[in-house]
C-alpha cells in the first residue's frame, strides 16, 4: 500500500435546499437541510484511502459533535486519525444554501482548521515516511508552507490542489511536485483562460501540472514531457460535488504505486465519473473494486 499523507482541513458542511436564496431581511422557507461531512483535505484523505492508499490525516477538528463525526468519517474509510488534532473550539463549519437553480452562496467558518497555523509533534516523521503529501489551501497558509517545506526536506512528493484559488507564495510553489488546479483555479493563478496556455505558465513555478477540466477531462504538462489529455468517461451527472478531490486522491495512489501518468490519469477519471454519478461528496467516492477503466 502506497503511504500518503493529507495535512488540510475538516468541514461539516450545513446544506440548505430553498426555492431561492433569502434576499436581506426576507425570511424564506426551506425545503431540507443536511449535514455532510466535507472539507478539501477530508475528502481527498478519504478519496485517496478508498482508492486503496494507505493514508493519514493531519490537522485539526474541534471538541463538538460536528467533530466526533468528521473523525468517524474519516475512520469508517479507513484513515488514520491519530494526528488529527482536537482543539477546545467549534469544528470547521460551512454554511451552504443551494438554490432550485443549483446555484450555491457558501460562507466558511474555519473553526479548527484555523488554529493549525503548523506542524505539530510528530507530523515531519510522519511526513518523512510517507510516498506523497497531499495539501490544498483551507488551512492557514503557514501549516501548508511548513507541511510541503517538510516534505521536500524528506523527498516526498508534493501534491497541492490549489484551491480556494488564491495568489501563492514562490517559496510554496518551489516545494512542490505537482500542482493539481481545476480550470478555474488554472486562470485565477495564471490569468490565462485556456488550460493549455495555463499549464505552460505554471510549469515556469512547478515542474508537473495537471488541470482538470469537468466533463472534459484533464491535462497534464511536465517541463520535460509532451502534454497528454486523458478525456473523461461520458456519465450523465447526478452531482459533481468532490470530484476534484476524487481525482486527486486516486491520481495519487496510482503514481505511488509506480504507475505512469496517463495511466494514473485514466484511472483517476474512472474514479471522479463515479463519484459524478452519485449524490453527495465523499459519501459518493468509490472503493478500489469499483474503479475500472473502460
Ligand atoms: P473540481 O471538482 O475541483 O471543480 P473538475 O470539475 O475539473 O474539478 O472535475 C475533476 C475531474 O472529475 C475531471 O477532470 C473529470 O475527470 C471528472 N469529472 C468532473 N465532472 C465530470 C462529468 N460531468 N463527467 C465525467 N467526469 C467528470
Amino acid at each position: 500500500m502506497s503511504g500518503i499523507v493529507v495535512l488540510g482541513s475538516a468541514n461539516m458542511d450545513l446544506v440548505v435546499y430553498v426555492a431561492h436564496a433569502p434576499k436581506h431581511g426576507e425570511t424564506v422557507t426551506g425545503r431540507e437541510f443536511r449535514t455532510i461531512p466535507g472539507g478539501k483535505g477530508a475528502n481527498q484523505a478519504v478519496a485517496a484511502a478508498r482508492a486503496g492508499g494507505e493514508v493519514a490525516m493531519i490537522g485539526a477538528v474541534g471538541a463538538d459533535e460536528y467533530g466526533e463525526l468528521l473523525r468517524h468519517t474519516l475512520e469508517a474509510s479507513g484513515v488514520d486519525t491519530d494526528l488529527l488534532r482536537t482543539d477546545e473550539g467549534a469544528s470547521g463549519t460551512a454554511h451552504i444554501v443551494v438554490d432550485d437553480q443549483g446555484r450555491n452562496a457558501i460562507v466558511v467558518i474555519p473553526g479548527a482548521n484555523g488554529t493549525v497555523s503548523g506542524l505539530g509533534p510528530g507530523d515531519e516523521t510522519v511526513i518523512a515516511a510517507a510516498d506523497a503529501l497531499l495539501l490544498q489551501l483551507e488551512l492557514p497558509l503557514s501549516a501548508v508552507l511548513e507541511g510541503a517545506e517538510a516534505a521536500r526536506r524528506h523527498s516526498v512528493r508534493t501534491v497541492l490542489t490549489p484551491a480556494p484559488a488564491q495568489p501563492l507564495p514562490p517559496e510554496l510553489l518551489a516545494a512542490v511536485d505537482l500542482l493539481v488546479p481545476n480550470e478555474h483555479e488554472a486562470a485565477t493563478l495564471t490569468g490565462i483562460a485556456a488550460p493549455r496556455g495555463a499549464a505552460e505558465a505554471l510549469l515556469r513555478q512547478v515542474p508537473e501540472v495537471v488541470i482538470t477540466m469537468g466533463a472534459a477531462g484533464s491535462l497534464y504538462a511536465a517541463r520535460d514531457a509532451a502534454p497528454v489529455t486523458v478525456t473523461a468517461p461520458r456519465v450523465s451527472a447526478v452531482d459533481t460535488t468532490g470530484a476534484g478531490d476524487t481525482y486527486v486522491g486516486a491520481l495519487t495512489v496510482a503514481l505511488c504505486e509506480g504507475r505512469p501518468m496517463p495511466e494514473a490519469m485514466r484511472w483517476a477519471s474512472a474514479a471522479a465519473a463515479l463519484c459524478v454519478r452519485r449524490p453527495g461528496a465523499s459519501t459518493s467516492m468509490p472503493y478500489r473494486t469499483e474503479i475500472e477503466v473502460r
